[in-house]
């Protein structure tokens, strides 16, 4: 194909891997990003074998690993000490793991591979830019926004919109469902946890309306010896402002933590002090019918954002970007756009609406007020981690390889350039 002049518009996990794949292809990228400079902000992220699987085919994954935490499963117990959750990855294949990875280090990766050459010459940055509005007008696609001078408009063959949950560019009549979720998580960075398995997602659950996660973290650029954990504590949005906030609320927490696993409270009592160190984290559910058509197409957590039950949010933007890099490699000269996303949704819509529908049936098992919720998922949970076929499916689905409930993705086909 001809090179095409393409604007992404968001620098986060989506945006950014899919300017390393166009780029590569010979296409010419403006990157748009809101923020003036990109910070070492945000939570730590649990990337799965898939998306590590794209990690490798950008080239980064060397680069990732001496920064982010190898993860090998995840063991969520309940309060008398027994594994509710009890999932491996090499359940799901031999030699697969996870990568606790802070979403700053995360976009950093991806970034050195950005500035090194040979791409760094096909890619514009536009820093602190706005951008309001996108408009198809058949023959290109034009992008309106401001930044610190004015007012800026500026003309492409292509734009993919990778601005986030709260998007507000996703055409309105491909949009099905655009909703916040009633629970959302308090979060804080803490020094790595050593008492606890340092290899190991851990979750607490009592009922479906208590839940708390340890994720190995690794480290950020600039302290790389200092390794991390993330705590995220699962609260009702409309307890989020005031978490932390009021006198003696730090103890009551930690006495609270106490009564079910004492060996997290002696831990947290150690690494959390002020109610500063928090922060609130909001997930919104966003389902499309359709991902791309004409000169637009819709990526990341804009096109199908979900609750993190099942932590697939970055990995499924990485796989966005893997499948537009996949559809945009065709022979002819010139693009031919429904060609394109016919590819593009044979890749990516049923393994989007599959994760989307699962993680819409588990969230209220985990955060709800729901008694039942909470009793029947212990009951029905404790008998299906007896079935082997069903632990191998569950280690299949958190790995991020399904297509559907009985079909699936290879990590090879990912993995090549
Ligand atoms: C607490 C929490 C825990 C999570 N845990 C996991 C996990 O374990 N595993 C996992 O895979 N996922 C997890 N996720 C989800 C994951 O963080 C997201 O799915 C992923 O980061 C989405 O990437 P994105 O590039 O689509 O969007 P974002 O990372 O949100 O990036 C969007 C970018 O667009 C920019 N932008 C926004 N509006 C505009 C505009 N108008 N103009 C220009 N730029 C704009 C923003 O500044 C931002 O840089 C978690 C999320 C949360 C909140």
């Amino acid at each position: 194909m001809s090179n095409q002049h393409i604007a992404i518009i968001g620098a986060g996990t989506a945006g950014l891997a899919a300017a390393i794949v166009l780029a590569r292809q010979g296409h010419h990228i403006t990157l748009f990003e809101h923020v003036e400079e990109l910070a070492p902000v945000g939570a730590g992220l649990l990337l799965q074998p898939a998306g590590l699987a794209v990690f490798a085919h950008l080239g980064v994954l060397e680069h990732a690993l001496t920064l982010g935490a190898k993860v090998t499963g995840l063991e969520g117990q309940l309060p008398n000490g027994d594994l509710l959750v009890d999932s491996h990855y090499y359940e799901a294949g031999e030699g697969l793991y996870g990568l606790g990875i802070h979403r700053a280090t995360l976009c950093y990766v991806l970034v050195e591979a950005l500035k090194a050459e040979p791409l760094s010459s096909q890619i514009t940055w536009r820093m602190g830019v706005d951008v309001e509005k996108i408009e198809d007008c058949g023959a290109e696609v034009r992008l309106y926004g401001h930044d610190k001078s004015g007012k800026c408009d500026a003309a492409f063959d292509l734009i993919i919109v990778a601005n986030g949950a709260r998007s507000q560019l996703r055409p309105a009549d491909w949009v099905v469902l655009d909703k916040p979720y009633p629970w959302g998580a308090a979060w804080t960075i803490v020094p790595e946890c050593l008492a606890l398995d340092t290899q190991i997602l851990h979750q607490f659950y009592h009922g479906a309306s208590v839940m708390m996660g340890v994720l190995p973290t690794g480290a950020i650029p600039n302290a790389p010896k200092q390794r991390l954990s993330s705590i995220f504590w699962s609260l009702p949005t409309t307890q989020l402002n005031g978490w932390m906030k009021e006198q003696g609320a730090r103890e009551a927490w930690l006495t609270r933590v106490n009564q079910d696993w004492s060996i997290a409270a002696q831990w947290l009592e150690t690494v959390i002090d002020c109610p500063e160190q928090w922060f609130a984290a909001n997930y919104r559910d966003v389902v499309m019918r359709r991902f791309a058509q004409g000169r637009i197409a819709v990526i990341g957590d804009a096109a199908h954002a979900m609750s993190p039950q099942l932590g697939q949010g970055a990995n499924m933007a990485l796989l966005d970007a893997w499948a537009l890099g996949q559809a945009m490699a065709v022979n002819s000269q010139q693009p031919d756009w429904p060609t394109i996303w016919q590819k593009y949704h044979s890749l990516r819509a049923s393994s989007t609406h599959f994760y989307q529908w699962l993680s819409r049936q588990l969230t209220p098992l985990y955060q709800s007020d729901s008694r039942i919720a909470g009793w029947g998922r212990d009951f029905a949970f404790t008998w299906m981690y007896r079935i082997p076929y069903v632990r191998k499916e569950m280690a299949v689905t958190i790995s991020g390889l399904k297509t559907g409930i009985f079909t699936g993705m290879k990590m090879e086909d990912v993995e090549k350039r």
